[in-house]
């Protein structure tokens, strides 16, 4: 008897969801739930269905089960007395079209609209500007970074151009010249409207502009994404960033984009991470849940990799850019 079985019939429950395993999903019942225009078939099984504890199997699977997305969706019809009892007998459940009618939304964890992006004369907007000139401008602008105080606002967005993130971060010209994070302070802040900041809703840096079925170029630094999309404005990727190591956090977001291709672009001194802040492992995390997603091993190419030596083992993308056009 399996583990979520044995705790369903000790503690005395009727009906239990088997534990995060791939093959028990099937697809939602809830027929306008958007995993139904997924293409890849672990997508479209986005539901569990409930099991009755006495037998083991699906009560009925068309109708009892929960769907794992939680926010577009929400799909959870869980079964009677009556409708296990029927399911125990034999008798079967008389499976009508779902009468699912989605929750009422949940109050809104984002601070609001996109502000308009700005430019003024950070280390940062020095930075990009002296390099990019005109395509930094735009790339500011598309991506909505705010020239603030000394400091640059990244801001979190969702394709419906609501913020759930605010990140500052502070730049400077440090002593080699070379554009860096760090700041007396040493880190980045980061504001969330959440009051319970354990449920923000995690998405990518620059998710305002995926679309379905887009090309992701995943980086980790924000300034490495803007560098790669300023220095490449011809390139197919829309570019996006994580804005650190930990990718965990947005596995849900991108097992939600239909039809999206992720890239990842992780920074050197990730490639040897331990597992949890693996890139690779999370890649094939995310393929076995049915995402397109692949590392790109950008230090291998020609061109690039002449300059890892130089860079010491540490560094990402921009950095490599920077010493190029040195
Ligand atoms: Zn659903």
């Amino acid at each position: 008897m399996d583990a979520a079985r044995l705790k369903a019939a000790r503690g005395g429950f009727m009906y239990y969801l088997p534990n995060g395993v791939l093959q028990v999903r099937t697809e939602c019942p809830n027929p306008s739930c958007k995993s139904h225009f997924a293409t890849a078939p672990n997508v479209k099984r986005s539901a569990t269905p409930y099991y009755a504890t006495r037998s083991g199997e699906p009560v009925e699977a068309r109708k009892f089960a929960k769907c794992r997305h939680r926010n577009s969706c929400g799909y959870d019809v869980r079964p009677t007395r009556a409708d296990v009892d029927a399911h125990l007998s034999g008798a079967g459940v008389e499976v009508k079209p779902p009468d699912w009618t989605p929750p009422p939304p949940k109050p809104q964890r984002v601070f609001g609209e996109l502000l308009p992006g700005s430019i003024g004369s950070t280390a940062f907007d020095n930075y990009g500007m002296e390099r990019y000139g005109g395509r930094w401008q735009r790339v500011a602008f598309s991506y909505h970074v705010v020239s603030h105080g000394g400091a640059n606002v990244f801001q979190y967005a969702d394709a419906q151009r609501r913020v759930h993130i605010a990140k500052t971060i502070r730049y400077r010209i440090d002593n080699a010249g070379r554009l860096t994070k760090k700041n007396e302070k040493g880190e980045a802040q980061v504001f969330q409207p959440a009051i319970d900041k354990d449920k923000t809703e995690w998405i990518l840096f620059g998710a305002h502009l995926v679309t379905a079925g887009a090309r992701v170029a995943v980086a980790e630094s924000e300034d490495a994404a803007l560098s790669m999309a300023a220095a490449y404005p011809d390139d197919a990727r829309v570019w996006c960033a994580s804005g650190g190591d930990n990718l965990r956090k947005f596995r849900e977001y991108m097992q939600e984009q239909p039809g999206v291709e992720f890239e990842l672009f992780p920074d050197l001194d990730r490639i040897n991470a331990d597992a949890e802040n693996n890139w690779y492992e999370q890649a094939e995390y995310l393929r076995a849940h049915g995402v397109a997603c692949a590392v790109n091993e950008w230090w291998t190419l020609d061109g690039i990799r002449q300059h890892i030596s130089r860079l010491g083992g540490k560094g990402d993308l921009r950095d490599w850019l920077d010493a190029v056009s040195r």
